[in-house]
């Protein structure tokens, strides 16, 4: 089991490497992001073990159960799901550092509330739903600029990119369509030049399509399957609205 997770990494790392070669950009320009639902904490620290820090979890419970079995291990964790505002709370407790799914301005007003009373920052992403598909989160792209305005001025929101779920598509150019959104809004927040407001990072990509991402610019490629495998849920538990 230990083997394959490596063996998984290696080859993920070697397709990294490729597309970059074949886009002209620098391996290092882009991190891989474990991408954990779902799987037990006995594995990803097999990952962990491996050199590869950064982890995201979907669902604030997931984080909480594996919390502790992790903390041997030194990583850094952002998370990547659907955050209900009732969830803030919790989720603060659990040592994330970047926040990439914030889509909406009452979960960022709260957020940074909750912040503020901890005396705490939190940098975040906010999720641009690319596909324009009704099951995916994510700000629609045209109020995308509207919104970043609006959380910049919160003062424990530390905006330093966006990020996007590609349209699941065997249409490779479908797909990159989504991706040439995401960094076409990122330029034209670059041009308003907003204080407080980072655009650093693209998070896209994940197992089927990081790649063509690479290729758009993606700084974070997201990946879960192709490296702990099928996972038992299918995603729509995870990226329709459940309320758990
Ligand atoms: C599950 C998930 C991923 C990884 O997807 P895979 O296809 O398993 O690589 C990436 N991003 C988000 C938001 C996810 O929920």
């Amino acid at each position: 089991m230990s083997e394959e997770i490596l063996k998984n990494i290696a080859v993920i790392q070697s397709r990294i490497n490729r597309a970059c070669i074949n886009s002209g950009r620098n391996p290092d320009e882009v991190k891989l992001l474990l991408a954990t639902k779902t799987v037990p904490a006995e594995r990803i620290k097999i990952a962990l073990q491996s050199g590869h820090t950064l982890i995201a979890e979907n669902k604030v419970q997931e984080l909480k159960e594996k919390y502790h079995a992790l903390q041997v291990l030194p990583h850094t964790n952002h998370f990547i799901g659907h955050l209900q505002t009732n969830k803030i709370k919790d989720l603060l407790k659990y040592n994330v550092s970047c926040i990439q799914s914030v889509d909406r301005i009452d979960l960022a007003e709260k957020l940074n509330q909750r912040l503020q009373f901890e005396r705490k920052t939190m940098d975040i992403l906010l999720q641009v739903n690319t596909s324009f598909e009704e099951s995916k989160f994510g700000v629609d792209p045209d109020k995308a600029i509207t919104l970043v305005s609006k959380i910049s001025h919160l003062e424990n929101l530390k905006i330093k990119g966006l990020m996007t779920i590609g349209l699941f598509s065997s249409e490779t150019e479908k797909v990159r369509k989504c991706f040439r959104l995401l960094k076409d809004i990122q330029q034209e927040i670059i041009n308003l030049n907003i204080p407080n407001v980072h655009m650093g990072e693209l998070s896209m990509g994940m197992s089927g399509d990081m790649e063509t991402a690479i290729e758009e610019g993606a700084t974070i490629i997201r990946v879960g399957t192709a490296i702990f495998g099928k996972r038992l849920y299918p995603d729509s538990y995870y990226w329709n609205n459940h309320k758990n």
